[in-house]
């Protein structure tokens, strides 16, 4: 990556972001050479993780399925739409930076619950009743009280 006022290669990276799709990443860069800093559009040439569900079938990872979930259960909670979209960079940093290729559906889950418990409770109990599939009132109100507590 060129500087675009001197032409240095020598840039570092000053903040990195990922747009829609996580295909492509958004980064501040700044030159060493000559401090100019500038915005760059780098598509990740990266493998494709693969997400393993319960019936043995395997799916393309995708984060805009992520967002859609995360932002469906933080509907009209105090969320903004950078936390949700952190919360999912982190994870996908996540399973690229352990290089696996393919992660259980219920173990992608649960990095996705124990985020969603810091970020909203609300919408993380809307997430777990969906995603714990409780069977009983008593679940669901010892989960509330496991939440409570902590
Ligand atoms: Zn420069």
């Amino acid at each position: 990556m060129r500087c675009p006022e001197c032409q240095s290669s020598e840039t570092k990276v000053l903040e990195s972001r990922l747009i829609q799709e996580g295909a492509s990443v958004r980064r501040r860069r700044e030159c060493l050479k000559c401090d100019y800093r500038f915005t760059t559009y780098e598509r990740e040439d990266r493998f494709q993780i693969r997400v393993e569900k319960n019936d043995g079938r395997f799916e393309d990872f995708r984060s805009e399925k992520l967002l859609k979930s995360v932002s469906i259960a933080c509907q009209k909670r105090p969320v903004k739409p950078d936390q949700i979209e952190d919360l999912v960079h982190d994870i996908e940093r996540e399973l690229y930076s352990k290089g696996k290729k393919s992660i259980k559906s219920k173990a992608l889950g649960d990095m996705l619950i124990s985020r969603m418990r810091n970020l909203d409770h609300v919408a993380y109990v809307r997430f777990a009743s969906v995603y714990k599939d409780f069977k009983t009132p008593d679940e669901f109100i010892s989960e509330l009280r496991a939440l409570r507590d902590n």
